[in-house]
């Protein structure tokens, strides 16, 4: 996602470009497997440093649900406003005096302002601690191992029957202790 911005950087403060991003990433981070194309729209604006980035994007990834365990596609809104800083002066071609350490996206000095670090650096924030299939997924039996999104098993009832029991346990205790105590 490389946008030669030499053309922006010697515009007029405040100019604008638009651009549609269609690409493709396959791996949005270690581990994190994107489904779809990277899609969406970036608009560049030439502030008095450099060039504010506002995106607004939108992709998948492949995610395993923190109950079920199943594979399943998560949608991921990826936005972000950054000021990307020139380290070359596009006039002149000498290095820009703007402390670089303060900023966390740099054009670099063939005027090439890459949006991929940031878009991977937002998007690992768009993905949930706790994955979820769906919001009131069943997740597996404790007993038994079944994904109970897809059917029922019997340990429910048992575990149901056991609760009961321990009850009704309780409650003849409960009986006697009444009785001795008349
Ligand atoms: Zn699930
Ligand atoms: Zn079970």
């Amino acid at each position: 996602m490389i946008f030669n911005v030499a053309q922006l950087l010697k515009a007029a403060v405040g100019t604008t470009r638009t651009y549609a991003v269609d690409e493709s990433l396959p791996q949005l981070d270690e581990g994190i497997q994107l489904t779809e194309l990277v899609r969406g729209t970036v608009q560049f604006i030439r502030t008095n440093r450099g060039i504010l980035v506002n995106a607004r994007l939108k992709t998948a990834a492949k995610e395993e649900c923190s109950r079920c365990l199943d594979v399943y596609v998560e949608p991921l809104n990826i936005r972000f406003s950054e000021e990307y800083i020139p380290i070359v002066d596009v006039v002149t071609g000498q290095p820009t005096h703007i402390p670089h350490e303060s900023y966390a996206f740099l054009i670099n000095e063939r005027h090439e302002l890459d949006l991929t670090p940031a878009v991977r650096e937002y998007g690992v924030l768009e993905i949930p601690m706790k994955p979820l299939c769906q919001t009131d997924c069943a997740g597996l039996c404790p007993h038994c191992g079944v994904n109970l999104n897809q059917k029922r098993c019997q340990c429910v009832v048992q575990a149901k029957d056991e609760r009961f029991a321990i009850l009704e346990s309780l409650l003849i205790d409960q009986e006697s202790t009444d009785k001795e105590s008349y």
